[in-house]
């Protein structure tokens, strides 16, 4: 057994920051569990939420909890009931743990289970030397660097979102240039893509980042005549796909109105707002598809995601802007914090 104590970064109380790297114990590993020796974690923009302690995370959250749910890390422990790992087996996981027994769990939609919880959320998370997470969560890496294996979360729900819509051959807008917007961007560039759209609002950073992670297109709804540019660009059409990536009301209206007639607009953003549209005229005489995406298929979008990893088309380096060390979480925190970065990926050794 693993004994002794770990570093890790803790949520200590209710409140803005109250963020801490302490020494506490390195947790006991149930039966059904896997202990991981963290190589690489990614900090995530619910880690954000849950620093600044907004509302969702005021109402989420109880303190102290070990945050963060994105890494890659090797396996250095198996309970009793866990066969198909081995210590040094190298891993990363899905963050949400699904009961496997309800009606969504037994009909291939785990990613919506009615007893969902989320490591890093409501368990303990991965900001720590070790972390004893469902082995049946952990899925094994090939040997690319950690810092994209470190990503896949996110990554996964760019993966899931970008295959919800048609989008080899296509015009694409993508409408959100955080990270999963910016992963978005690459995912349709390495699939083919005719065109791709990204479409900030005011950050230039971000925005700039959509044109090196290949959109054809890096636009700002705030400077650019985007309706105008994309109808000149897509023989007067509009797209035929829109992600949503922001969870801003206008975004989505947007997203509709650059769209052709029958094409397809995929939601990820969450909005803390209602949205109201004249369903008449931007979804019934248009022929819209709207679809709401959640998380990461289990496991579906897993595989297909570390497909696109080892094809080597998938172009992740522009959206990895810092790499710093463990310790240094403070900082990458700070960049995160600050919108002038895509991914932080923090090493522990
Ligand atoms: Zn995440
Ligand atoms: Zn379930």
């Amino acid at each position: 057994m693993t004994e002794g104590k770990m570093k890790a970064i803790l949520k200590t109380a209710p409140g803005h920051g109250m963020t801490e790297m302490q020494e506490v114990p390195i947790p006991k590993v149930g039966p059904n569990d896997a202990l991981v020796k963290m190589e690489a974690v990614s900090i995530c923009g619910t880690d954000v939420h849950i620093y600044e302690w907004d509302d969702w995370a005021a109402n989420r959250i109880k303190p102290p909890l070990i945050y963060g749910h994105e890494f890659c890390g090797f396996v250095e422990e198996v309970g009793s009931n866990v066969h198909w790992l081995k210590k040094g087996d190298r891993v990363s996981g899905e963050c949400h743990v699904h009961c496997g027994q309800c009606f969504q769990c037994r009909t291939g939609n785990a990613h919506i289970c009615e007893r969902m919880k989320i490591f890093g959320v409501d368990t303990a998370g991965i900001f720590a030397e070790y972390a004893s997470l469902p082995a049946a969560n952990l899925l094994i890496n090939g040997d690319l660097d950690a810092k994209y294996y470190s990503i896949q979360d996110p990554l996964g729900n760019a993966v899931h979102t970008v295959f919800a819509t048609d989008v080899p051959g296509r015009f694409v807008a993508v409408l959100g240039l955080g990270p999963i917007g910016l992963m978005s961007v690459a995912v349709c560039k390495a699939i083919g893509a005719a065109k791709v759209f990204g479409i900030g609002r005011k950050n230039k950073y971000r925005i700039n980042l959509g044109k090196e992670c290949g959109a054809d297109f890096a636009l700002s709804s705030l400077d650019d005549d985007v309706e105008r540019i994309i109808l000149e660009n897509t023989e007067g059409r509009g797209v035929d796909a829109s992600l949503e990536m922001t969870g801003n009301p206008n975004a989505i209206t947007m997203g509709i109105d650059i769209m052709r007639p029958g094409g397809t607009i995929a939601l990820l953003g969450v909005f803390a707002s209602d949205w109201t549209v004249n369903v008449s005229e931007k979804i019934i005489f248009k022929y819209a598809t709207i679809k709401g995406i959640n998380g990461r298929l289990m496991f579906d979008t897993w595989y297909r995601m570390r497909g696109l990893m080892e094809s080597g088309s998938l172009n992740l380096d522009p959206i990895i802007t810092h790499e710093m060390k463990f310790d240094q979480f403070d900082e990458g925190m700070a960049a995160m914090r600050s919108g002038n970065s895509g991914k932080v990926v923090l090493y522990m050794e």
